[in-house]
């Protein structure tokens, strides 16, 4: 009898553990090239227009990236600790500015967020929504950081955009 009930138990475990062994495991090498900042979308999304800085302050650029997204709609989180240092409508933009300290700011846009000014985040945080067409018909969001008053390109933060180093060989 005790034979039969054993027998039981591991058809009904193998049956119970077959669809939680087909999720895909994620690739390992996502892992070692990401810095201490997260990406504001999940799934980590494609750059579809790269940071563009104009030669002179005056003259336009794109002062960000444009990452898709999966929908309009989805959350955007922020990819570091801060506070809001700002949220708000410019011009007919709705943005949200995350201060990260040490002279590092995360602007959003278009993103609806019901986080007040003052208010504390933390990295990964849903800091709002994402609103259509900064890229026309394509769901994407605009993330710009600026150390200082200076435009630097995010990706730096999730990425590492270090070229690789060649070291010399040494002759004889
Ligand atoms: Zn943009």
């Amino acid at each position: 009898m005790k034979l039969k009930s054993f027998m039981i138990a591991l058809l009904l475990a193998g049956t119970l553990a077959a669809p939680a062994g087909a999720a895909p495991a994620a690739p390992a090498s996502e892992v070692s090239v990401r810095p201490s900042w997260s990406w504001p979308l999940s799934p980590t999304p494609a750059v579809v227009r790269p940071f563009d800085p104009p030669p002179k302050p005056w003259l336009s650029g794109h002062r960000g990236v444009d990452l898709q997204a999966a929908a309009d709609g989805v959350s955007v989180t922020s990819p570091a600790d801060g506070v809001v240092s700002f949220v708000g409508v410019v011009v007919d933009r709705p943005v949200i500015t995350i201060d990260h300290g040490d002279g590092l700011r995360s602007s959003f846009e278009p993103v609806r967020s019901g986080l007040r000014q003052g208010s504390a985040v933390t990295k990964g945080q849903e800091i709002g929504v994402l609103l259509p067409g900064h890229c026309g018909q394509l769901p994407c969001v605009h993330w710009g950081v600026r150390r200082g008053e200076e435009y630097v390109d995010p990706l730096a933060f999730v990425m590492d955009l270090r070229p690789s180093v060649l070291l010399p060989l040494r002759g004889p």
